[in-house]
């Protein structure tokens, strides 16, 4: 019996367990100290109160022999017509018509954006940015592909483009991309997406389009989604999620987007992805459907918009901090992440340190997010106003 070996080429990833043991020593040296995290990518709000009712009924539903739920529906692979069709409707908002067949529902996007890769041979080259989400990057290596990286950084605003590739890595058959992005914040926009639909289509590649914080988008000139791209039919899917969405990361749901005009090698990659999910996935519970499906009712929209609001300021507020100091970042506008450059030529883990012995605020360094994050940091938007606020003063308080 042998092993996957491909594990064992794994990078350790001691960024947030380091970020987690010096906070801890910190505060054991220090316990009269109130530490600040602005270091949270998990949202902090409650579901909205639509959700709440939905899922109450959907309670309801399973408590009597007549509306009872056990497998979900084969035909759409277990996803129940309402949210299919309440997600249809959200596409069609943004001008995207999608068929029932295209649209699969799921536990959330990391699972999605790991298990798509069934569909791919392990001798496709991957490319990806570099900072990026470390999921694309450990899936694939868990999977044994070559992996290259396409540079992010000051000079792109964080938003590589074909011509930042690095040079051993002209041809990528599986390009990912994430707008706006973890960890920059960054968003690109139609015509910088369109360069890219054009490169995958040239290339015949498949990009693999993770948008799971389009609902921070608010420029209605930005794209949303990827399929609001000319061509993006022929060569991308788009990986969606309810969880900075509307609150769902304990709830568990997203949604992958596979159109049925993407085929490679004259297989369609929906026919496949359909036939992967019904052989190794179950669905997801009745229950957390119907609370995803209330959503984008019109009621679920408003909602989850107030709670969207309360980040976005939160970045706001950070964001003038940032400019009054006249420091250099990405995000902060359309994401809850804001991306910036280590004042006094600082690297990652001195500023880290700095922050959090001076102003007792903590963040993310960027260099564990790739080796171009080195010398940038990431703050988030996810605590409390009152919180943010403070670690705004005390920063400002440090670096004015
Ligand atoms: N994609 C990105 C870029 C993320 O930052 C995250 C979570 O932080 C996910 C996907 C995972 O989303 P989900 O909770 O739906 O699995």
């Amino acid at each position: 019996m042998k092993i996957n070996t491909n594990f064992l080429n794994l990078k350790q990833s001691y960024l947030f367990a380091t970020v987690g043991a010096k906070l801890t020593a910190y505060q054991k040296a220090h316990p009269e100290k109130k530490v600040i995290k602005l270091s949270i990518g998990d949202v902090t709000r409650p579901l909205a109160p639509a959700v709440i009712e939905a899922m109450h009924r959907a309670v309801e539903d399973m408590s009597r022999a007549e509306t009872f739920k056990g497998y979900g529906p084969d035909a759409t692979c277990y996803g129940y017509e309402p949210l299919i069709a309440s997600i249809k409707a959200s596409y069609a908002r943004k001008g995207v018509s999608l068929g029932y067949d295209e649209i699969f529902i799921s536990d959330g996007a990391k699972s999605d954006l790991a298990n798509i890769l069934d569909l791919f041979a392990a001798e496709n080259t991957v490319l990806v940015p570099d900072p990026v989400y470390p999921v694309y990057v450990d899936t694939n290596v868990m999977a044994g592909r070559k992996i290259v990286y396409a540079n992010a950084n000051e000079q792109n605003g964080f938003l590589p483009m074909p011509e930042d590739i690095k040079e051993d890595a002209k041809d990528p058959d599986i390009i990912y991309i994430c707008s706006p992005n973890n960890p920059t914040g960054a968003a690109y926009n139609r015509e910088q997406l369109k360069v890219w639909v054009d490169y995958a289509l040239k290339k015949d590649a498949v990009i693999l389009y993770d948008a799971a914080y389009e609902y921070f988008v608010t420029d209605p000139a930005l794209p949303r989604s990827i399929f609001e791209i000319e061509g993006a039919r022929e060569c991308a899917i788009e990986f969606c999620s309810y969880s900075k969405t509307a609150g769902f990361t304990g709830l568990r749901c997203g949604y992958t987007v596979v159109p049925n005009t993407l085929a490679r090698g004259g297989v369609s990659l929906a026919k496949l992805w359909a036939r992967r999910q019904s052989t190794k996935f179950n669905g997801v519970s009745y229950i957390t459907q119907m609370g995803a499906a209330a959503v984008f009712s019109e009621e679920g929209e408003k909602q989850i918009a107030e709670n969207i609001k309360y980040y976005r300021n939160n970045a706001k507020i950070i964001a003038e901090c940032l400019d009054e100091l006249g420091i250099w970042y990405t995000g902060g506008k359309h994401s809850p992440y804001i991306w910036l450059k280590c004042p006094k030529g600082m690297n990652s883990w001195e500023f880290f340190d700095y922050l959090l012995e001076k102003a007792n605020v903590v963040g993310t360094p960027g260099s564990g997010f790739g080796a171009n994050g080195e010398g940038f940091f990431r703050l988030t938007a996810f605590a409390t106003e009152e919180n943010t606020k403070e670690a705004c003063r005390r920063i400002k308080e440090l670096l004015a």
